[in-house]
């Protein structure tokens, strides 16, 4: 079944078993998108696989690749339907990133000329100070654990 696992503590998974209502918008056999409760912009809409998974690790590829069509298809049409001129699509990915709900869940929050918000580069409080052989050894790293 598409919505397997659920977890009955999780308020998306309660979300997508219609025991909590929402504002969805979009709903497929593995994901559903509804309006976040408590916007940062008007339109911010969350992505959510329809089974519980925590973080991008734990979701099966297919289902991420689900996930990340609809933001495909959803984000230029909630700038559409507020008339936004911009948007960011991200996700908390795990609870030291912020991840409140650990549910997987994509955010496409719709922005405008003008509003005061920040570019994603305002996640972090100070960037670090890396050496080209601090980014040479990062990079290696990465591609050998993608070989591993
Ligand atoms: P995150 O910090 O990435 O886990 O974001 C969780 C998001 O879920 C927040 O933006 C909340 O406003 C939103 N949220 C929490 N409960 C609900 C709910 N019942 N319906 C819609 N959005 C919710
Ligand atoms: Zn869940």
């Amino acid at each position: 079944m598409s919505a397997e696992p659920t977890d009955e503590d999780c308020i998306f998974c309660r979300i997508v078993a219609g025991e909590i209502p929402s504002r969805t918008v979009h709903e497929t056999d593995t994901v559903l998108a509804f309006l976040d409760a408590n916007p940062l912009a008007p339109g911010h809409t969350l992505v959510v696989p329809k089974a519980h998974h925590e973080t991008l690790a734990d979701t099966p590829e297919d289902v991420a690749s689900d996930v990340l069509t609809a933001l495909y298809e959803l984000t230029p049409t909630v700038e559409r339907a507020v008339d936004a001129d911009a948007s960011n699509v991200a996700f908390n990915n795990g609870s030291a990133a912020g991840q409140e709900v650990p549910h997987l869940h994509g955010h496409i929050v719709p922005r405008f000329e003008g509003d005061g918000g920040n570019p994603i580069h305002a996640l972090v409080g100070s960037r670090p100070d890396l050496s080209d052989e601090e980014l040479d050894d990062i990079a290696e790293g990465i591609s050998a654990e993608l070989e591993a």
